[in-house]
């Protein structure tokens, strides 16, 4: 893996900071709900930023993992509800898994901005624990009919469509577990709202499934293969929400350096006091090597390896050190740290989000467990008898 940019690189990064320029979009953000005005998707879309990472074979830019790890790190300089200005997010699991007719159907609206993708996993009786989903799918003629409860998920009102993974065989755990592409129009979904603390760019809440038919055609893949659907894109999202963090930090700390050499205390700048210029020195470097694992983890992708332990190793250390970097920024800035205008606030409970939603930070460091100790241990630890499947690697937890 090279260290340095490519000129390809730097030239996206520079496309992405210039839309987010002209299109003002983190003052745009700061309104009072925080949520991320739809316009902006849209002119994105027309922008071709959300394509960036499908397939040139399917009308996108076909961008490596790599860059677009380089893009969602200048995103969160913007603040992490830019998480779907650019890039096809969810949306990658129809880009990647999706058969001619389900792309047909749904890639030109994704690509276009006028369509946007929520993922439904978690539910109230379980999030981590995949194997546990209580939402059933039944097969009958050529539909599904779905029921069940999604909650805690992103984008409940926005996104057109989720992808629901539900259970089509109750036996298998989480082998039996099938993604469909659900049209939230459908009849029998029935949304609700939480307001949570951060991350407010898009809703939040969940939909009750009561018996929701869903043309089999809307199956991604085939029956069972939700599980390996959750695995290859979480391997891929997971980083890219733990450097978006890293941006957001990092853009946070600059903020701290230049207010540490403006504020005079005792007479001179802070910034020579060694408590504020060590805070700025160590999260500098913890952000560096946040940015390096999250990059190498990408790089395994393009590679066509698996990532597992690299992505679980990106997402929960870059979301740790983002938290404390802009935890120290807003130190730094005393009083005005704490003052809502200055936006440190606002990235510390946007930060935090992301240490619980797409893997949390401990389920995280299990998957790195089971890596470096073996399944024997880490089976005792889930309390599994059983031998486990073969040596696939697997994500094993959900979003
Ligand atoms: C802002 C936000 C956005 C979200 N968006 C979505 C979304 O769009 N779609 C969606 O499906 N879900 C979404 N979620 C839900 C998220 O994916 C789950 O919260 C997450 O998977 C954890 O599940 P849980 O909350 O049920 O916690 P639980 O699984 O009940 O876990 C509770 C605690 O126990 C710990 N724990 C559990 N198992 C283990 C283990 N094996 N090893 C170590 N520790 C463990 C967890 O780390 C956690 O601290 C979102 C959550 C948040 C906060």
């Amino acid at each position: 893996m090279a260290f340095q940019k490519t000129g390809q690189q730097s030239m996206w990064i520079q496309t992405v900071r210039t839309f987010m320029e002209d299109h003002h979009v983190e003052s745009e953000l700061k309104n009072e709900t925080e949520q991320l005005p739809w316009n902006i998707r849209q002119a994105s879309g027309k922008a071709g930023l959300i394509g960036l990472d499908i397939a040139l074979e399917d009308g996108g830019a076909g961008l490596s993992a790599l860059t677009m790890g380089h893009l969602y790190e200048e995103c969160g300089r913007y603040g992490l509800n830019t998480r779907e200005v650019i890039g096809a997010g969810h949306g990658n699991m129809i880009a990647k898994f999706g058969n001619a007719d389900q792309k047909k159907r749904y890639l030109p609206r994704l690509m276009s901005g006028d369509l946007l993708v929520g993922v439904g996993l978690t539910e109230p009786g379980t999030g981590s624990d995949l194997a546990k989903t209580q939402t059933f799918a039944r097969k009958e003629g050529s539909n599904y009919i779905l029921n069940g409860e999604k909650e805690f998920v992103s984008r409940v009102n926005e996104a057109g469509v989720f992808i629901v993974f539900a259970q089509t065989n109750t036996e298998a755990g989480a082998r039996g577990l099938t993604a469909f592409i659900v049209d939230m129009d459908r009849p029998g979904v029935e949304k609700y709202n939480l307001e949570p603390m951060g991350l407010k760019g898009w809703s939040y809440g969940g939909f009750r499934l009561h018996d929701v038919v869903v043309p089999a055609s809307n199956r991604l893949g085939e029956e069972g293969e939700g599980f390996k659907i959750f695995n290859t894109h979480f391997g891929y999202w997971r980083v890219l929400m733990g450097i978006i963090c890293v941006g957001s930090a990092q853009r946070a700390i600059e903020q701290a350096i230049d207010y540490s050499k403006e504020r005079q205390a005792f007479g001179g700048p802070i910034g020579r006091f060694q408590s504020v210029m060590h805070k700025i020195s160590e999260s500098a470097t913890k952000l560096e090597a946040a940015r390096l694992l999250s990059f190498k983890a990408l790089d395994y992708l393009d590679k066509g390896h698996s990532n597992v332990m690299e992505a679980s190793m990106a997402k929960w250390y870059s979301t740790t050190v983002a938290y404390e970097a802009i935890d120290h920024a807003l130190q730094i800035h005393g009083a005005r740290g704490y003052v809502i205008d200055y936006g440190l606030e606002q990235r510390l409970r946007d930060v935090r989000g992301l240490q619980i939603a797409d893997g949390s930070t401990d389920t995280l460091k299990s998957l790195i467990g089971r890596d470096l100790m073996g399944k024997e241990i880490y089976d005792a630890m889930l309390g599994r008898t059983a031998k486990p499947k073969p040596a696939e690697k697997e994500l094993e937890f959900a979003g």
